[in-house]
C-alpha cells in the first residue's frame, strides 16, 4: 500500500472515535465499547500489522529528525485494557525511542508540588515518543469521584473551591496548547469498556492464577462509583477535547479492535508530523565524502 493511501485510510478508520473539539459528550449515550466498524476480528491482524509498520517506520524518522515528541496519553477505567494496548501497539518499533511512564498513587514528594509536576517530569524530549499510562487526567477523574485526594495535595484555600475542576481543564488545555507550540505533539486515548465487560475481566483475574496478581479488592470498590466514572469521563472528554490535542474515544470491549484503534490514532499524529531524515548540507556533505575517499584509500 502507498504511503499516501495508508495515510488516508488511517485518518478515514479514527475519524468516528474523534471527540470534536467543543462538542459535549455524554458517554454512555455517544460512544458504544463494542463498535468495531464493520471489521471482523481476521481482517483486525492485517490492520495491526499496517499501523505497526506505519509507526516503526515514523518512529525512525521521528528519531533521526530530532524536533517533535510525542505524547500519548491512555486513560481507561480498571481493566480497560491500557497494559495490553501499550504492549501491541509498540510491539513494532524501536525501544530506545520509547518511553513509558505509569502513574499511580502520588508519593509524599509529588504532593509537595503543584499537581502538574510529576506529568511534567516524564514528558518525552524530542525525538521520543512517550506513553503516560494513566496521565495528568487522573487530576481530575479519580481525585474529583475521590475529594480525599485533593484534601491530600495541600492547596491553598481559595485553589480548591467548587470552581476546582473547571480551573483544571484550562489549565489542562493551556499546558498541552504550551507542549504543542514547542514541538511536543499530545495525543489522548480513552479506552471506553463496558460496566459488563469488566465485569467479566475482573472474573477472569479472579479465576485465573496468573491473572491473580492484577486484581485488587479496591477494583471492586472502585466499580461501585462507576456512574460518578462516566460522568467524570464525559466532563473531561467535553472540556479538554481542543483542536491541537483532541480525544479519541476508542470502543475497549473488543480487546484486539482496541490495540488496532490505538495504533491507528498514534499513527495519525506521526503522519500528520512527517518527521523527515535530516539531509546534508554542502559542507557536511563534503565532510562525508572526503571520509569515504579516505577509507577507500586504505583498502588492502
Ligand atoms: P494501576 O494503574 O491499576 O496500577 O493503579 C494505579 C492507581 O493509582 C489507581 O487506582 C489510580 O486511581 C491511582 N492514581 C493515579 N493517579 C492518581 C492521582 N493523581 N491521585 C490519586 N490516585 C491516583
Ligand atoms: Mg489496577
Amino acid at each position: 500500500m502507498s504511503d499516501e493511501r495508508a495515510a488516508k485510510r488511517v485518518a478515514k478508520f479514527i475519524k468516528p472515535l474523534r471527540v470534536k473539539p467543543g462538542s459535549t459528550v455524554d458517554l454512555t449515550e455517544d460512544f458504544d465499547p463494542r463498535y468495531r466498524a464493520g471489521v471482523k476480528k481476521r481482517d483486525g491482524v492485517e490492520l495491526l500489522r499496517t499501523g505497526v509498520s506505519l509507526l516503526a517506520d515514523h518512529q525512525a524518522r521521528l528519531a533521526a529528525q530530532d524536533t517533535y515528541g510525542v505524547l500519548l496519553c491512555l486513560q481507561a477505567i480498571d481493566a480497560g485494557g491500557k497494559d495490553g494496548t501499550i504492549r501491541h501497539v509498540m510491539s513494532g518499533v524501536n525501544p530506545q525511542g520509547v518511553r513509558v511512564s505509569s502513574f499511580k498513587v502520588p508519593s509524599a514528594e509529588e504532593l509537595d508540588h503543584d499537581y502538574l509536576w510529576r506529568y511534567a517530569q516524564r514528558l518525552p524530549s524530542r525525538g521520543e515518543i512517550g506513553i503516560f499510562n494513566r496521565s495528568h487526567y487522573e487530576e481530575v477523574l479519580v481525585v474529583r469521584v475521590h475529594p480525599e485526594n485533593l484534601d491530600r495535595q495541600k492547596l491553598p484555600e481559595d485553589a480548591k473551591g467548587p470552581d476546582v475542576w473547571q480551573r483544571r481543564y484550562r489549565e489542562i488545555n493551556d499546558w498541552e496548547r504550551y507542549l504543542t507550540d514547542n514541538g511536543i505533539k499530545v495525543v489522548k486515548v480513552f479506552l471506553n469498556l463496558s460496566k459488563e465487560e469488566q465485569r467479566l475481566r475482573f472474573l477472569k483475574r479472579i479465576d485465573r492464577p496468573e491473572k491473580n496478581w492484577k486484581f485488587s479488592a479496591a477494583d471492586v470498590r472502585e466499580r461501585a462509583h462507576w456512574d460518578d466514572y462516566q460522568e467524570a469521563f464525559s466532563e473531561m472528554l467535553s472540556a479538554t477535547s481542543t483542536p491541537w490535542a483532541p480525544w479519541y474515544v476508542v470502543p475497549a470491549d473488543r480487546k484486539w479492535f482496541a490495540r488496532i484503534c490505538a495504533a491507528a490514532v498514534l499513527a495519525h499524529t506521526l503522519i500528520g508530523i512527517d518527521p523527515q531524515y535530516p539531509s546534508l548540507d554542502g559542507q557536511a556533505r563534503k565532510e562525508l565524502l572526503d571520509a569515504r575517499r579516505g577509507l577507500e584509500a586504505e583498502a588492502p
